[in-house]
């Protein structure tokens, strides 16, 4: 731990939302400084960040007077240029490096490595033009799913196509960029596992969580999924091949479909904190938040323990804003054991992720039961 960048120095982040503004609040806690650069101003970070820079990630010059100011760099945001942490690398280190980032912010090179890896994931094709699409529908069939190859998240860049005549249309509304066409994976459930790896390359992980999603957006989070044994030692050892193979220091997410007879599929990778491991803020010994601020700083990564034996999140989304005023924070609060978790953002749109509620308790079940009621309070019919 010679080399460890430790409580004093400044934690750099690229990218100013909520998952940057819990790991400011993470570092705080430990006596850290942070500074963020993103293009927006009042961003859910930079309320809280002793160094704000509002810059575009194009701006290298400006990267790397940022990276002047900081001891190391981390990213909240999974689309920054890989060229905009090329030029602060040569300034400080930067974690979890370039490695992740460019494999998981486009999705064939996603596929492509998790297939090369043997990692099981959907069948999927490259689609530049016409004619691929056409001859990828006739091989994976229908239904399918055509996602845009970069820039997609929460459904964005995605349509499904029920009848090979609907093809074309299909990749129109998709703005015909270049994409990859999914077969359609008829899953159970949808699991996630996130993960962290320090500097010396210990893994630990968060174990499986049970996420529910409403329009394409994560809903509830159960921890843990209730899976038999085998399904969580295969989902660890997936999660474990890939952090190696991306040589990733720091926090990364694996998103995985259960299929019908107990298998695992992995949908994507998010290479860092993420919004299914947000219960642990209030569920574990060490949150992902904190274990992200160890792993990048090189400090040992802190205990996965839960502090009860199950937990749940629900997101509360810009939707549940009446027309006028607030939703009624104080009868969320009223509930015992529910902890609300808001992100600073001024403006709530439909769909917009503002904040979200955590409960522990007995079983996953009995948490998900608090933070649904807890959410129902808050705007009341
Ligand atoms: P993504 O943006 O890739 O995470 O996809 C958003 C959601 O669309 C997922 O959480 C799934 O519910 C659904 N989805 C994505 N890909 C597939 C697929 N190949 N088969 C079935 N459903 C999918």
């Amino acid at each position: 731990m010679s080399d460890a960048i430790l409580p004093g120095a400044t934690l750099g982040i690229l990218g100013s939302g909520q998952l940057g503004r819990m790991l400011a609040l993470a570092a705080r806690e430990m006596g850290y400084k942070v500074g963020v650069y993103s293009p927006e101003a009042n961003s859910p970070t930079g309320q809280i960040a002793d160094i704000e820079v509002i810059g575009s990630y194009d701006d290298l010059n400006a990267l790397r007077a940022f990276a002047r100011q900081v001891d190391v760099i981390t990213q909240e945001f999974e689309n920054v240029p890989v060229a905009a942490l090329d030029a602060v690398g040569e300034i400080v280190p930067v974690r979890p490096g370039r490695a992740a980032l460019h494999t998981a912010q486009h999705r064939l090179r996603e596929k492509t490595f998790l297939h090369g890896a043997g990692i099981p994931c959907a069948p999927f094709r490259a689609i530049n033009t016409e004619d691929d699409l056409i001859q990828a529908v006739e091989e994976l069939g229908t239904p399918s799913v055509l996602k845009t190859a970069g820039f997609g998240y929460d459904g964005k860049g995605q349509a499904k196509i029920l009848r090979p005549e609907d093809a074309v249309a299909a990749w129109d509304a998709i703005d015909r960029q270049p994409a990859v066409l999914e077969g359609f994976i008829d899953f159970e459930r949808e699991l996630s596992l996130v993960g962290a790896r320090g500097v010396d390359g210990e893994f630990v992980h968060f174990g499986l969580v049970d996420n529910t999603h409403a329009n394409h957006i994560l809903d509830v989070t159960l921890a843990p999924a209730s899976v038999p044994e085998a399904v969580l030692l295969e989902a660890e050892q997936i999660a474990r091949t890939i952090f190696q193979e991306l040589e990733v220091v720091g926090v990364l997410c694996v998103e995985f479909f259960l299929g019908h007879n107990g298998n695992l599929i992995v949908n994507e990778i998010a290479p860092r904190t993420h919004n299914s491991g947000h219960w642990t803020i209030d569920g574990c010994v060490t949150s992902q938040f904190e274990q992200q601020l160890r792993a990048v700083c090189g400090l040992p990564l802190g205990s996965v323990e839960m502090l009860r034996p199950a937990a749940a999140m629900a997101n509360l989304l810009g939707d549940i804003w009446p027309a006028s005023g607030e939703p009624d924070w104080a009868a969320a609060c009223a509930i015992p054991g529910v902890k609300l978790h808001l992100y600073g953002k001024a403006e709530a749109r439909p769909g917009r992720k503002m904040g979200h509620l955590n409960a522990a308790a007995e079983t996953p079940e009995a948490a998900a039961e608090l933070v649904r009621r807890a959410r129902a309070l808050l705007s009341p019919r």
